[in-house]
Formats: structure tokens, C-alpha cells, sequence
């Protein structure tokens, strides 16, 4: 039986639960060893690009340096969680607790991982260049200042069916009514069209969840884009609600994950993305080049 079969029955809906305060922490990949207990976006859109890499990643589970892109990634979403929580609860921080939040994540942060920076400045640069993009941010934010969310930090899971893993996933903000948002933080500019493309399955992803757990559509996706230019930009793409195709492709991907989990195929997807693939090198030599 299908995917697609198993969810024309879906468990009743349940509310939206929020995360109970910032600074609890959230469930990591690497904390869940089976790979077949859930589904989540990463997973899936790793899968896609390529088994080769999925298998590195979370069966092999090798564990490599923090990128420094993804740090910085990482430390603006969490500085942009703390922001929209302020406003959930009505309590919004000024700009000097945003940046002093900004400090403290960044030295917790970089104090537990290791972050290859090319030079020893590069790390102050940097943490100043995701200052210089948040206060951009900020300052030509779309949402207007007296919107209060529907939902920061939304995590959800929603069951796909009898004996299937449920889909889990944490969706960055949802504006009134119903509008999912997904912050990116990037070098360049992505046009309207390719970002779509190359986040689809996470779109569909959070459609699925957010349907399930609301029981009502979502109106559309935005994704907000921080680019890290030299004067830094905000772009926002925005979109409508899930469209039937993007549905069936997700559900497609999902059959062809559960298959190929279970038959092991661990097939390498060699192109244009390796040049950024953790594990090059390493698959280099296991194919023998
Ligand atoms: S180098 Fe390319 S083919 Fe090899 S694991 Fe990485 S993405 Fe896959």
C-alpha cells in the first residue's frame, strides 16, 4: 500500500503545540539513532540529494565541522526565534537585547563545536556581519510591528498512518492567517522560481504538518531571505498554499525513502553539489578515485 493510501485516513488533528520557552533546547538529528522512528524534512531532502550522503550522514553518522555558512545560519534563526517570541508573548526585546542575545548564543555555541574560520578575524567579521544582517532584518521586516504570530518555533508531528513513521518538523513562524514562514540565510539572491524549487519538499513538509495539525489549509509559504552581501539584503519570496503535485511529490519521496531504507541503497548521486558535500573526500576514496 501507498503512502498516498495510508493518508486518506489521517489521526484527528491536534493543536499546535509551542515550545514551552527558548533556551529548552530542541530534539537534534543525531539523538535519534532509528532511522525509521520518524520522518523529518532533512532527512527527506537529504535522501534526495543524495543516498550516498544520507548513508555518511545518519547511518554512518561521521561527524564533521560546523560549516561556518550553517553556524551563521544558525545563530540568525536563533536570534529571529527570540524576536518573534517577544512578540508572541508580547514582550518585545529592543536591539540591545537582541544583540546580547546574539553574543550569548554565538559564544555558547561556538564554545561546543569546532568551526574551521579561515583566518583568526573571520570570526569576529562574521559575528558582526550577522549583527549587520539581522538589524537589515529588522529594519525592512515585512510583518508589520503590531501582528501578533500564530505561531514561533511551531513544532509538530503528525502521524502518516498505520505503521509508518509520523512527520516531524519545527516551523520557524506562522503569520495570520495561516501563512508559513522559513528563514534562509544566504550569499546571493534566489529568484522566486528556484527558491520553490530547491525548498519544495520542506514546504510540503510543513504543509503537511500544519494541515494536521490545524485541521484547516494554509493560506501560503513566505520565505525570507537574509543575504549576505556587503550591505546586507532582505528578499521575500512568497507563495500559495500546497499545490496537489508538490503533495504527490512529497509522498512519492517519502515511498522511495522507506523503500530504500529498508533495501539499503546507498547510492552515490554524483554532480554539482558534491563541491559542498562534508564528505567528499571520504567518497572519493571509497569509490575508488
Ligand atoms: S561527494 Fe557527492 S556523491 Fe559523494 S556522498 Fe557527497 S554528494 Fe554524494
Amino acid at each position: 500500500m501507498s503512502i498516498a493510501q495510508h493518508i486518506a485516513d489521517p489521526s484527528p488533528p491536534k493543536a499546535i503545540r509551542l515550545l514551552p520557552d527558548p533556551g529548552t533546547g530542541r530534539p537534534v538529528e543525531q539523538s535519534e539513532p532509528d532511522l525509521l522512528r520518524y520522518l523529518s524534512a532533512s532527512r527527506l531532502k537529504c535522501w534526495q540529494t543524495c543516498r550516498r550522503q544520507f548513508f555518511y550522514r545518519y547511518v554512518e553518522r561521521i561527524t564533521v565541522p560546523t560549516a561556518p555558512a550553517l553556524f551563521i545560519g544558525r545563530q540568525i534563526h536563533e536570534v529571529l526565534r527570540l524576536w518573534n517570541w517577544g512578540k508572541w508573548k508580547q514582550e518585545p526585546l529592543s536591539p540591545e537585547q537582541l544583540r546580547a542575545a546574539l553574543n550569548e548564543s554565538w559564544e555558547r555555541d561556538a564554545a561546543k563545536e569546532f568551526i574551521p574560520w579561515k583566518t583568526p578575524d573571520d570570526e569576529a567579521v562574521a559575528r558582526e556581519q550577522s549583527w549587520a544582517m539581522l538589524e537589515t532584518y529588522f529594519d525592512q521586516c515585512p510583518v508589520p510591528p503590531e501582528e501578533h504570530p500564530e505561531g514561533v518555533e511551531v513544532e509538530v508531528e503528525c502521524s502518516l498512518g498505520p505503521g509508518l513513521p509520523p512527520l516531524y518538523g519545527i516551523i520557524d513562524l506562522v503569520r495570520p492567517p495561516g501563512r508559513i514562514v522559513d528563514y534562509k540565510s544566504a550569499a546571493r539572491s534566489p529568484g522566486d522560481e528556484m527558491a520553490v524549487h530547491q525548498h519544495a519538499t520542506q514546504l510540503a513538509c510543513y504543509a503537511v504538518l500544519y494541515r494536521n495539525a490545524t485541521g484547516e489549509r494554509e493560506t501560503g509559504f513566505e520565505l525570507h531571505h537574509l543575504i549576505k552581501t556587503k550591505v546586507p539584503k532582505v528578499v521575500v519570496s512568497t507563495y500559495g498554499p500546497m499545490s496537489a503535485a508538490m503533495e504527490s511529490e512529497l509522498f512519492f519521496l517519502i515511498d522511495d525513502y522507506l523503500d530504500g531504507i529498508v533495501r539499503e541503497a546507498w547510492v552515490p548521486s554524483p554532480g554539482q553539489h558534491c563541491a559542498w558535500c562534508d564528505h567528499l573526500a571520504l567518497c572519493r576514496k571509497r569509490s575508488g578515485m
